[in-house]
C-alpha cells in the first residue's frame, strides 16, 4: 500500500512526515504574525461551514470534538459552529469549506492539505466559494478499524487545527530560520527529506516566541499530531494575552 505524498506552497499543510524531532524544555515556542488582525474576543471566535454535508457525520463530529477540546487548552472557544448564512459572507468569521477530493478506500490514498487566511478577516480565499479556510478530505472514513483509518483521521484533525491556528495568527513553525538550521526541515521514516528554503525568508512582520517547537501542529513535520503543542498554546497566548 502506497501513500501518496502531497506538497504545496504557501499556507498549506501537507502529508510529509518527519523523523528528526528534538525534545525541547521550554514552554514558550511558536511563530506568530504580529501584523495579523486579532479576534476581539478569542473566547468566542465565530466559525461556520459552507458545505457541512460534504462530510460524513462521524467525521464532522470527530473534527468538532477535537477542535473544541484542543483549543480549550489555550482558552479559545468558538461560537456559531453552524452552516454559513448570507450575512456571514460579509462578516469577520471563519468560513470553512470541505474539499471532498480524496478517496480513502483506494489502495493509494492522499490525506492532509488545506489553506487559511491569517488572522481575522472577512476576505475569502481566491476561488474557494467564499471560504476563508478549506481542508481536503474524503466524505467518509476508510473502512476500519485500520492503520489507514487512524492515519487519515489524525491527519484531518491536524490540518483543521493547523488552519484554525493560521486563522488565529499563527505561522509555520518549520519556516523559522532556526528550525534545523543547515539540515532538511523534515525527514520521514523512509529517509525522504524536504526543505522549504523560499519560506525561510522573512516576509512582513513575524515574531518567534521562544525556541523552535518540534511538536507544533503548525509544522509540516507533524502531519498526524492531532493536538496542539505547548508551544502552539504559548503562541496563541502571545497573540491574545488576555487568555493567559
Ligand atoms: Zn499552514
Amino acid at each position: 500500500m502506497r501513500i501518496l505524498k502531497i506538497i504545496s506552497l504557501s499556507i498549506l499543510f501537507s502529508s510529509l512526515g518527519c523523523g528528526t524531532q528534538t525534545p525541547e524544555d521550554s514552554d514558550t515556542k511558536s511563530v506568530i504574525d504580529v501584523d495579523a488582525r486579532r479576534w476581539p474576543n478569542p473566547r468566542l471566535i465565530p466559525i461556520c461551514f459552507l458545505n457541512r454535508n460534504a462530510v460524513h457525520d462521524d467525521l464532522f463530529d470527530d473534527l468538532l470534538k477535537t477542535t473544541v477540546n484542543q483549543f480549550a487548552h489555550a482558552g479559545v472557544a468558538f461560537q456559531k459552529w453552524r452552516d454559513c448564512t448570507s450575512d456571514d459572507m460579509n462578516d469577520n468569521i471563519i468560513r470553512v469549506r470541505f474539499r471532498n477530493e480524496y478517496n480513502w478506500n483506494n489502495s493509494s490514498y492522499s490525506y492532509g492539505g488545506g489553506r487559511s487566511k491569517v488572522g481575522m478577516t472577512r476576505k475569502s480565499l481566491d476561488g474557494e466559494g467564499g471560504a476563508t479556510l478549506f481542508i481536503k478530505l474524503d466524505h467518509k472514513y476508510p473502512e476500519g478499524p485500520s492503520k489507514k483509518r487512524d492515519t487519515v483521521v489524525l491527519a484531518t484533525r491536524s490540518v483543521l487545527l493547523h488552519e484554525i491556528g493560521h486563522a488565529l495568527g499563527l505561522l509555520h513553525e518549520h519556516t523559522r530560520t532556526d528550525y534545523h538550521p543547515g539540515e532538511p526541515d523534515c525527514v520521514d521514516r523512509d529517509g525522504d527529506s524536504r526543505e522549504y528554503p523560499n519560506e525561510k525568508e522573512v516576509r512582513g512582520e513575524r515574531d518567534y516566541v521562544g525556541r523552535p517547537d518540534y511538536d507544533s501542529v503548525m509544522s509540516y513535520c507533524n502531519l498526524t499530531a492531532g493536538k496542539l503543542s505547548k508551544g502552539d498554546i504559548a503562541g496563541i497566548h502571545a497573540l491574545y494575552p488576555q487568555l493567559k
